[in-house]
């Protein structure tokens, strides 16, 4: 092992914290507990990765079982969670008596499986998801998950808060980080697929990115009145539709897939959301607004789940 003190300089009264697994977000992790004085060490299964964090005072481990042994604190952060009970499985033995925070992303059955596999094996767990790039990893905007036992999080509330401003316990079910996690970015990515369908859709006519990208964002103020009102609508189950009813809506639809197809483009996700509107509609919601599309969302036709 080496250990070499660079500022910011760890301190001993800080909690000691190992990072398992040294990709980009692990590397961000570990140089924001470094930051905060934590002495930290660190283990990857390649080695080379974080000759940096080792510049600036991080402890390299020869294994996994070691790493793990340095510290009260242990945080994973791997590709997804067969690779994360891959690793750790191994080392249960070790990591006994210690608290584990899995900051991987999987799903909320992966988390609450590896909830249950810790909670047999002795280990204090809370499960955790991270929502910003690596570069808002340890800033006052940086938004964290984290679910499980709230004693446990509230033990090392102080050191986690290291890696961002806005690290939130969601509650005690180990799943709950991975819901809000996957509910998250499935918005997210679905509307960056819209997103880079519009910008197709305007360039096929010769308009060009830039020229579009002011208008994209004038659409976006209507959001968070959007988001607001949808979340009551979905909580009451009722969608009014009085100015704009579904019917209309999904006439709007099929213009976008007609002028997609026309210029040759891909319309798979529109037809898709032309599907679910239909669908809504001939469940008698033609009436009701864009929101009861969730009845349809709801009662996915048999057999067309893709895997
Ligand atoms: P990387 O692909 O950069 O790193 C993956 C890590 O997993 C590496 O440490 C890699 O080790 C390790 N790994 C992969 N397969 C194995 C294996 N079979 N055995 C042991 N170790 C393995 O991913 P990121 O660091 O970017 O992401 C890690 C987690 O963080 C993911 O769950 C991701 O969704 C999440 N996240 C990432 C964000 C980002 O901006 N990057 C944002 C939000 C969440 P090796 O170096 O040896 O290959």
């Amino acid at each position: 092992m080496t250990n070499q003190s660079h500022t910011p300089s760890t301190s001993p009264t800080k909690t000691t914290v190992t990072v398992l697994g040294l990709g980009a977000m692990g590397q961000a992790l570990a140089g924001a507990f470094l930051e905060a004085g934590h002495p930290t060490t660190l283990w990857n299964r390649t080695p080379g990765k974080g000759d940096d964090l080792v510049a600036r005072g991080a402890t390299r481990a020869a294994t996994a079982a070691e790493a793990v042994r340095a510290s009260d604190l242990v945080v994973v952060c791997l590709y997804d969670y067969d690779v994360s009970q891959a690793v750790l499985g191994p080392i249960a033995a070790d990591l006994s008596g210690r608290t584990l925070v899995n900051l991987t992303s999987d799903t909320p059955e992966r988390s609450r499986e590896a909830a249950a596999w810790a909670a047999g094996q002795g280990i204090d767990y809370l499960d955790g998801a991270i929502l910003v790039p690596v570069t808002v990893i340890g800033t006052a905007d940086a938004l964290l998950f984290h679910s499980g036992p709230k004693s446990v999080y509230e033990k090392h509330e102080g050191t986690l808060k290291a890696l961002g401003g806005n690290t939130v316990h969601l509650g005690e079910d180990h799943g709950l980080a991975a819901v809000y996690d996957n509910a998250l970015l499935d918005f997210f990515w679905t509307s960056m697929s819209g997103l880079v369908h519009a910008f197709a859709l305007a360039g096929a006519d010769g308009v060009k990115g830039a020229d579009l990208a002011p208008y994209l964002s004038a659409l976006l103020a209507i959001f968070p009145e959007s988001i607001a009102s949808t979340a009551v609508e979905v909580d009451s189950g009722e969608y009014p539709g009085e100015q704009a009813p579904l019917v209309t809506e999904a006439a709007n639809v099929d213009h976008i897939i007609h002028a997609s197809e026309h210029r040759g483009l891909d319309v798979e996700s529109l037809n898709g959301i032309k599907s679910v509107l239909d669908r809504a509609i001939a469940k008698g919601h033609g009436t009701d607004g864009w929101t009861a599309v969730i009845e349809a969302v709801r009662a996915p036709v048999p057999g067309a789940a893709a895997h």
